[in-house]
Order: C-alpha cells, then structure tokens, then sequence
C-alpha cells in the first residue's frame, strides 16, 4: 500500500503528540509532506575528520573521533561546569560543559568512541569544545550523518523539549526511510527528461541525507526549480487567461491631442528611452488587448511626461484618463504640473483627492459621467465606488508598490472594456523579485537620464562634522540654491537618540536666522501641507524640514541638496528615493547622509553603497541581498501571497529565469494546458492552487 503522505506528523516514528504538537505551533509542520518539505537552511560538511593535534582554535567547525578518559565537576551551585579529557592518538583535548550536565553525566560513556562535533576554541593555553555535539562512533557510520550534515532552524521552545536540528535529521531520516520510492512525481517524465531534472524521490533524500556536495546541489537545483516554474506557470497562465478574455480598447489614432502636445508643448526633446515606452505602449494599446504595464523608471527619468503622452492616445480614442499617485502631495504636484503642460490643449483636467469639497465632488462625478472629464487626477479617492467614469480608456498609477494588486484591480472593474494599465514604480526592483511580484505585467524600463544632469555627488559624515555641513548649506542657499534636510521620525523618542524633526526644525531656524525654513510632515493637515511645499516650490523658503513625505515624486528642480540625518535608520531603497529629489536642475547636486559612529555592519554597507552608485537597479539588487525579499520595500503591501521554501530570489535569478521561460514555452504550445502530456502539470497547479498560496493576491 503506498504511503499517505498526509497522514498526521504524529504518527511517525519518534514523533509523539508532544513533538508533534511542537511542529504543529513552531513550524506549521502537521503532516509527512510538510516535513519532507521543511528544508534544511544550511550544511556542514562532515566527511572531514581532524586528529587533535591538527585542531587550532581559528578553525570553524571540527568533528574527531576519540574516547572520553574521565570527567571532571569544578566549581558548585550555578556556577558549576563539567571537563571532560578527550582523547585520540595525537593528543588530547577538553570538552566543557556549563548546561545539561546531569544529562551528559548520566548519559555519556568514558572508554567508548565518540565523534565529537563543534566550534573549538583556547582557554589556557589549551584547545577545547564547549558544548560538543556527540554521537556513538557506530552510529554515526551506519546512520544519518558522517556525510554532508543538514542543520534545520528550531526555535528556543523546541530545543527546551530536546527538538533539535539533530532532532529533525533523525526524524526526516526515519520519515525517508518509510517514503523512499513512494512520494509521487509532480513533474511528468519527458519534462524532467528534456531539462535533466532528477526525480522528486532522489531529490528530496539527498537533499535532507546529501551524501556528497554534487548530490546536494542536483537536488537543490530539481526543488527550487520546480518551485519557482509553477509559481511562473500560474502568473503566466493567468496572464495568458486574462488576455483572453478581456479584449481592450483599441486605440487606433494617433491624433490632435497628442500631436499637438508633442510638437507644441513638449518643453524638450524627449529621450530615446522615454521614445522607446511610448512606442511600447502605443503597441499595447493598438493590439486589442488590454495592456497591463509596469513602467521602471529611475528618479527623475521622467516617468510624467510619458504618462501624459498615454493619457493623451486615450483622450484621442474619445476614452477618459485618470492617474493615481499614492499621496495627496504628490497628485496635487501631478495636478499642477500636468495641468499647466495640456492648457495649450484645452482639456478638462481636475483633481480629486480625501480633502476635495462636497460641492467639487459633485461637480466632478457629473463631468465624469457626461464624459466632459477628461482627466482625472488624484489619490486613492479615485477608487470609490461612487467615483463612474463614461468610458475610462486609460489609468496610469504613479508609485506602485504603495498600492495593493486589488486595488488595480479596482480600477479595472470601471469599465466595461477594462482600461489600459500602466503601473510606475521609481523604486527599481530587481529583475528577480519583478518576475515574481509583478510577473503578469510586461515590463518596459526607462533607463536613460534626461541630457545634462550632472550626477549627484553623495558624501557621508558623522555627526561630528555638522559644523562643515551648515557652512556648505550656507554656500549652497547664498548660490541660490534650496535644501533638503530630511529627519527619520516625527516624534521624540526616548530611547532612541537620534534626530527628531521638530528639534531639527528648530536648531535650523537658529543656525539659519537669514533663512526662511519651512517644514512638512506626515501628521500636518493636507491643505497645511501643500502649503508649505508650494512655499518651497516657490522659493519663498530656502530649506524645507521633512519626515519621509517627500521621498517620492516631489520635484523642485532648484533644490540641489539633500540632507538626510541619521541616515544610518533608512532602508537603501528610501535612501535612493530621498536623493532623487535632487539633481533635476542645471547645477551641481549633492546628497549628505549623516549618521552617528556607531553603524551596525548593514548600516555601513548601506551607507557605502549610497556613496559609491547612482544606479537604482544596483542598490535594489544590494537591498535584496541585505534584506531578503519579504522584506523589500513594498512586497508585503503588494502581497507576495507566499513564501518560498528552498528557492532565494536573491541567489536564484538564474533558476528562476530558466524556470519562466520553460513555463512561457508551455504555454505558447498549449495555453489552457490541455494537452495530455501537460495534465500532470495542470493537476499539480490546481493542488499548489488549493494548499500554498494565495494566488487571489497576485492575479
Ligand atoms: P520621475 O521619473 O522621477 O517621475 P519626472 O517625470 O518628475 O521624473 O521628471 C523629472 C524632471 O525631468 C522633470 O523636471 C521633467 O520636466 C524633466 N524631464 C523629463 N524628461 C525630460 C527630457 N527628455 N529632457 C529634459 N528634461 C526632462
Ligand atoms: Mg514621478
């Protein structure tokens, strides 16, 4: 009878409600498959034996074979630890113990072999173990280990009630034994065939009992291909689906709007890049499909002008724009500026936003109805239901990872053709996590600046020089020019020592007497707000105090300093968002990250990375390395509806593109996945569709 691998996890040898009820709370482990699946999160290689003589304290982890020749008890009550002389041909050794040492006393043999395993170091002239693991020499030969070892991750309540790693090994040991040759494949044979893939049987035993660093690695790369192909299976085939069934506007003119804007109001010459997405787009637009595209582009590539572009095809096919941007600063700053670039044009542009009056409000819903709006801008107030377009042709939403994948989904569902989509983000996500996250949007980046901006010289100092830096603001603003200063909290927080903004705000006022210096942040009333930017937009202040609100898409091209305190509290992805507020103009722009002495390891290669690049694909990909992708910038609010067990978007771009283009490959033959040699892959997306992951989150 084959094996039920969903049979209850406390069924298996050495398992027990206890451990069971363990794995069930600490590591969501309730059946077979999820443990055969809970996989290790490193390895050490045990096929190495030292002698004692050969160990020194710089090594990392030794493992030798040798007898225990007597214990020793020294000192009493807590303070008490436990020698032991450890023995091989070579010399000797102490092992020590400060905890469990009734247990080691009542359950570790002298005169036996041993293989002892840990971290050595010296005390007294002389080489020990603290804490050693041990196992019988017979065992470790005929069982688990003695090979390359897997070591899993447990928390402090399981290792209490003796569910080690070791722990964990001995039970995957006792689960493969009794599963070997009876976990059914998830890949159908000429599959696994055609891309030499070894089977899920061989590949999830060697990857809990690798016996060598090339089984491991075979079996490594099956389990984190297959994990990261059918997540790419299921985005494109929802891609694929959705493309089927919703046939877009067509959008077959190119006419007065946008060829007047283009030759009459366009202030320069657009760049080729900029050339390139509005080619992309018109394609899109033109095929009958609706087209869902993300726009990559860094800060200050200009993202506006080529959304104005698109909004003006839409406007030419007798359809409605609207554009979304994350907050209320920022739409009104899109309201004005794209107000002022169509009045040329004499279009019909308002905006709408939570602090728009009733009466506004009225007037807006009836011209939107009638079909006299022509474009709508605003915050997320455009999502409410009350808000009925006439025939919304077009939606560009600036600043994506702010908006949750339901919300776009909103906006579909106002039309009846849904709108084109065309999603901006400024914060450059690396390749990997945007086939993941953003895996059913086609992509087009903008990677080109605009001509003659010089490129942003980023400097770094401790607190001690603040002194230099006022001097150098003070040059700055005598040249003309405005400041940024850019605080990480709004309130005073005891236990923390760094700079609160109001405190700042203050101490800017009295370092810079013959200076206007206003301040915004996130606790201001709108209206207040919008003030105090149209204040500095203005230049009737010179330095601008603020929280984070700035960090995206506020664009005062006379501004040409950044200064950002503490700097070392930032994330690298707000870092890169802060500095490209500035150099957007003729001059010289600068970014000054302050921060204290004291910087923890990520802190000072945040802050080295800052110094050393501009480039925002470069500093995402640091960030991904730095933080993982959970927690990057936007994927929880975008929902990454799952977690990965083995791949890593971080190491595995290779596997993960290879994944992607098998998947696309498959369906381009077989869209709906009803060939027969397909069925098993079809299955096997409607069980991970059912168990895994929250896919409603993705589509
Ligand atoms: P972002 O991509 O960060 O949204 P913006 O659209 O705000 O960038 O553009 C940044 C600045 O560059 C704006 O002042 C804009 O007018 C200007 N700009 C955009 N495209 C060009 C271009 N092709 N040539 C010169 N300046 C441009
Ligand atoms: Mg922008």
């Amino acid at each position: 009878m084959p094996l039920n691998l969903l049979q209850d996890i406390k069924f298996l040898a050495g398992v027990g409600p206890k451990k069971a009820a363990l794995l069930n709370s600490e590591l969501g482990i309730f059946t077979y498959l999820d443990m055969l699946y809970y996989f290790p999160y490193k390895y050490v290689d045990r096929t190495k034996f030292y002698s004692i003589r050969e160990i020194t304290a710089n090594l990392a982890y030794v493992q030798v074979v040798g007898k225990i020749e007597s214990f020793e008890t020294i000192g009493t009550g807590p303070k008490a630890r436990l020698t032991a002389v450890f023995k091989d041909n070579t010399g000797s050794m102490e092992l020590i113990w400060f905890k469990g040492i009734k247990w080691v006393e009542k359950n570790i043999k002298t005169h036996i072999e041993y293989v002892v395993y840990g971290k050595p170091s010296v005390f007294n002239g002389r080489v020990n173990i603290v804490h050693p693991e041990l196992e019988l020499f017979d065992e470790v030969e005929k069982n688990v280990s003695g090979s390359v070892q897997a070591f899993y991750n447990t928390s402090e309540k399981m290792k209490k009630n003796f569910l080690t790693s070791k722990t964990i090994l001995r039970l995957q040991y006792n689960l493969l034994a009794i599963a070997k040759g009876n976990i059914p494949e998830t890949l159908p044979k000429w599959f696994a065939e055609k891309y030499k893939l070894r089977s899920l049987n061989d590949s999830l035993i060697s990857v809990h009992l690798p016996k060598n660093a090339d089984q491991l690695r075979s079996a490594q790369f099956r389990l984190k291909f297959e994990e990261l192909f059918f997540i790419q299976l299921k985005i494109l085939s929802l891609k694929s689906k959705r493309e089927q069934k919703f046939k877009g506007h067509i959008f077959s003119v190119i006419g007065y709007f946008f060829n007047n804007f283009y030759h009459q109001c366009l202030p320069f010459e657009m760049t080729n890049a900029q050339k390139k997405v509005i080619r992309e787009v018109r394609k899109d637009v033109g095929s009958g499909i609706q087209m869902n595209r993300l726009l990559q582009g860094d800060v200050g590539s200009g993202k506006t002008i080529v959304a104005i572009m698109c909004m003006l095809m839409a406007i030419d096919n007798k359809t409605q724009a609207c554009l979304m941007a994350p907050t209320e600063i920022l739409a009104i700053q899109h309201y004005l500026t794209i107000s002022k670039m169509v009045e040329p044009l004499g279009l019909n542009v308002r905006l709408l936003t939570g602090s728009t009056k009733t009466q506004q409000r009225r007037i807006i819903h009836n011209e939107l109805e009638n079909g006299s709006l022509q474009i709508l801008i605003g915050t997320h107030a455009l999502i409410e239901n009350k808000v009925a377009f006439n025939n919304l042709g077009f939606v560009v939403i600036d600043e994506q990872h702010r908006f949750g994948v339901a919300q776009r989904a909103k906006l579909w569902s106002k039309n009846s053709i849904p709108p084109h989509v065309l999603v901006m983000t400024a914060t450059p996500i690396p390749r990997t996590l945007a086939m993941t996250l953003y895996g059913d949007l086609d992509v087009s980046v903008i990677d080109e600046l605009p001509p003659g901006r010089k490129p942003i010289k980023t400097l770094h100092f401790f607190d001690s020089k603040r002194k230099q830096v006022y001097g150098f603001i003070r040059d700055e603003i005598q040249r003309g020019r405005q400041i940024y200063v850019v605080f990480p909290l709004i309130e005073e927080s005891e236990s923390l020592d760094f700079k609160n903004l109001e405190s700042g705000y203050e101490v800017l006022r009295k370092v810079f007497p013959e200076f206007k210096v206003s301040m915004v942040h996130g606790k201001m009333k709108p209206a207040d707000k919008e003030a105090e930017m149209i204040r500095f937009k203005n230049h009737e202040t010179q330095i601008l105090v603020s929280t984070t609100v700035i960090e995206v898409g506020v664009d005062v091209p006379n501004a040409s300093v950044m200064v950002i305190e503490s700097a070392e509290r930032f994330g690298l992805s707000q870092l890169h968002q802060l500095r490209g507020r500035v150099g957007r103009g003729a001059d010289q722009s600068y970014c000054i990250l302050m921060s204290a002495y004291k910087l923890s390891k990520e802190s000072t290669i945040r802050l080295e990375t800052m110094v050393r690049t501009t480039d925002g694909f470069e500093i995402a990909e640091t960030d991904l390395k730095l933080r993982g992708p959970g927690d990057l910038e936007g994927t929880q609010q975008s929902g990454l509806g799952f977690s990965l067990k083995i791949a890593n978007l971080s190491k595995d771009g290779e596997i993960l593109q290879f994944a992607r283009n098998v998947a696309a490959d498959i369906l381009s033959a077989d869209p709906n996945l009803e060939h027969e040699t397909n069925s098993m892959l079809k299955r096997q997306l409607m069980v991970l569709n059912k168990t895994q992951f929250n896919w409603s989150v993705i589509s």
